[in-house]
């Protein structure tokens, strides 16, 4: 189990910015920027190298929602949106997650 499903099962404490059904938004605890949130399925699928079709529509869900966090965060004109992959990569938690950062 991923350090994030733990996170969604509420074992482990976070700040959640947002939660539906299939999605929660935290806060990262290490910030590499003044904003910075994690946007991460429930579905627990280890890198993105692992996605399957069936997964289009929540891949877009998690564009959508960083779209609107965006908006509503008042930083829409200026922010990153990043995926690490593997290790080599820097992907330390092996449960695909889309960075937000922002220095507004
Ligand atoms: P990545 O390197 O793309 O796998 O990013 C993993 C991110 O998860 C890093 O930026 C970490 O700071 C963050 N992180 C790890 N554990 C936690 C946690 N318990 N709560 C919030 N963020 C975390």
């Amino acid at each position: 189990m991923s350090i994030f499903t733990k996170i969604i099962n509420k074992e482990i404490p976070s700040t959640i910015i947002y939660e539906d059904n299939k999605i929660i938004v935290i806060k990262d605890i290490n910030p590499k920027a003044k904003t910075h949130l994690l946007i991460i399925p429930k579905k627990e699928i280890p890198t993105i190298n692992d996605l399957e079709n069936e997964d289009s529509t929540l891949i877009a869900d998690m564009f959508f929602v960083a779209k609107k966090l965006a908006k509503d965060l008042w930083i829409d004109e200026w922010y990153k949106l990043s995926f690490n992959v593997w290790e080599k990569w820097w992907q330390e938690v092996m449960h695909i997650h889309m960075h937000l950062l922002s220095e507004l």
